[in-house]
């Protein structure tokens, strides 16, 4: 039998690679793990962790408004962005090295260096040029920010890479896309007093999300005072006196402090070696994987945004997982795609699972609709002008819930246990016979009695 240095090596130890190799060291493999940048990939370092912590920062501006009508008279307030960084620095160290540990402590050895492979059973450790062989690679390099390659001007611009380590905040910002990142980055330099535009090419922020969520979204955006621009597309950034100046096909001339790009990433592929083992890649440069994430290559698999798959970390965790289960424990496990929740951190926040209105209505022949928009409890007193949106989707003939959106303070928070409850197959009627809490927002969810839309295909 052929001899490797490894069963497996993993190139990119983001965490998908991280919970692959820890896993896959307990089944008792022997693993290595080579990152280039740091430990913990684009959740922990530049993405999903410190988004959420600039998120709370951001909040705080209307928590101390929002006070007044509570008897609060606070003080002046001033905000120190340095200080933020800082402290979001010191926390993603923090976790940097508990994957570092967690990792090692496993059994598997991080290597820190750029890995490309030669072929389907070896890699090259670009930094120590060393060539190591492996039974198994796993591609789990994540993906990268894309932005338009002839947009004039583009190097002027920054992604969210760079946003987290501005060296001060913008007084302007104009932020490109109407996507995930787009709308959580254009509430967090708005909630920090930043002067906030989003140009989308869209009508609507949000692809893919119910178009009430979508609409609702808009409108408590503009209502927060961030300027949503659609139909339009950035066609020129370009250097000022004081700064820069971002030009739109409709004819805008935005100036700005800062122009930040967030129209998708691109998964990395680039460079890897991949075609030197023949790996196939699809039209988004995504190397195709089957249910078991292994390529056409029976050697070298893929997890994670690589992929492109479901791009979100908990996703890549559970592919990584499966992974690891599948090649070393003996057990082949698949990831179930279907019926994962989504949270977008926009203010206010989104949670949603399962179908919105449109894909319920092309599945279903008949769809009830349960919706409901309500002044939060909280802004009785505070006085703040907000709306929240509950919407659950049922499926008439059965009585299934297939779908629930929400926008509004927690969402992300209800919708991952109300996803359990559709994993479940749970009933409007299972919804129904289920006690309120009271006083919570989520109660809504119970104690809507009525549809509000009853869809009937063919009258
Ligand atoms: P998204 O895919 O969410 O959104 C991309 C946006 O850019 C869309 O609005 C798209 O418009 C627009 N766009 C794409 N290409 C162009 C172009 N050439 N010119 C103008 N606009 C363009 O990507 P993001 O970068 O926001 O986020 C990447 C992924 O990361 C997300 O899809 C998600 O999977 C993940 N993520 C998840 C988060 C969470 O779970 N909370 C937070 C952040 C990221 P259109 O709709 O017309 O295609």
């Amino acid at each position: 039998m052929t001899q490797f240095d490894v069963d497996l090596f993993i190139i990119g130890a983001g965490s998908g690679g991280v919970r692959a190799g820890r896993i896959a060291a307990g089944h008792g493999a022997s693993v290595m793990v080579a990152e280039e940048y740091r430990v913990g990939g684009t959740c922990v370092i530049r993405g999903c962790v410190p988004k959420k912590l600039f998120v709370y920062a951001s909040r705080f501006a209307e928590e101390f408004e929002d006070s007044v009508g509570f008897g609060w008279t606070p003080g002046e307030a001033t905000f120190d962005w340095s200080r933020l960084v800082a402290a979001k620095d010191t926390e993603i160290d923090r976790l940097n090295g508990i994957y570092i540990r967690n990792l090692e402590r496993s059994g598997a050895k991080l290597v820190q260096t750029r890995a490309e492979i030669v072929d389907p059973h070896t890699v090259r450790l670009v930094g120590e040029d060393r060539l190591v062989t492996a039974r198994y690679i796993l591609v789990a390099t994540g993906a990268a920010p894309f932005i338009e390659p002839d947009l004039p001007g583009r190097e002027l611009a920054i992604s969210s890479n760079e946003a987290f380590h501005l060296p001060r905040l913008p007084e302007k910002i104009v932020i490109v896309g109407g996507g995930f990142i787009a709308v959580e980055f254009a509430g967090i330099f708005n909630g920090l007093g930043v002067e906030t535009t989003l140009i989308h090419r869209g009508d609507a922020v949000l692809r893919g999300f119910d178009a009430d969520l979508r609409r609702t979204l808009r409108e408590e955006m503009e209502k927060k005072g961030i300027r949503v621009l659609t139909g339009d597309v950035l066609t020129s950034i370009e250097k000022t006196a004081d700064g820069l100046l971002a030009r739109t096909r409709n004819g805008e001339a935005l100036p700005a402090g800062e122009v930040m790009i967030a129209t998708g990433r691109i998964p990395n592929t680039r460079g890897l070696g991949l075609e030197n083992a023949g790996v196939q890649l699809d039209g988004a440069s995504a190397i195709v994987v089957d249910e078991f994430s292994q390529s056409n290559v029976p050697s070298i698999y893929a997890v994670g945004d690589v992929t492109n798959r479901v791009n979100l970390t908990p996703v890549a965790i559970r592919e990584g997982h499966a992974f690891a289960d599948t090649v070393f424990g003996g057990k082949r496990i698949s990831v179930d795609h279907l019926g994962i929740p989504k949270a977008v951190f926009s203010q206010p926040e989104i949670g949603s699972v399962g179908l919105a209105e449109e894909e319920a209505l092309a599945e279903f022949p008949a769809v009830d609709v349960y919706q409901t928009s309500f002044r939060p409890m909280k802004h009785t007193l505070s006085g703040r002008n907000e709306k929240t949106l509950m919407k659950l989707l049922v499926d008439a003939d059965s009585d299934r819930v297939i779908g629930c959106h929400i926008l509004g303070p927690d969402a992300g928070e209800i919708v991952q246990i109300v996803a359990i409850t559709l994993k479940m197959r749970a009933t409007k009627a299972d919804f129904d016979s289920t006690m309120a809490l009271h006083p919570t927002a989520a109660e809504e969810l119970v104690t809507m009695r009525e549809p509000s839309i009853r869809h009937r295909r063919n009258g």
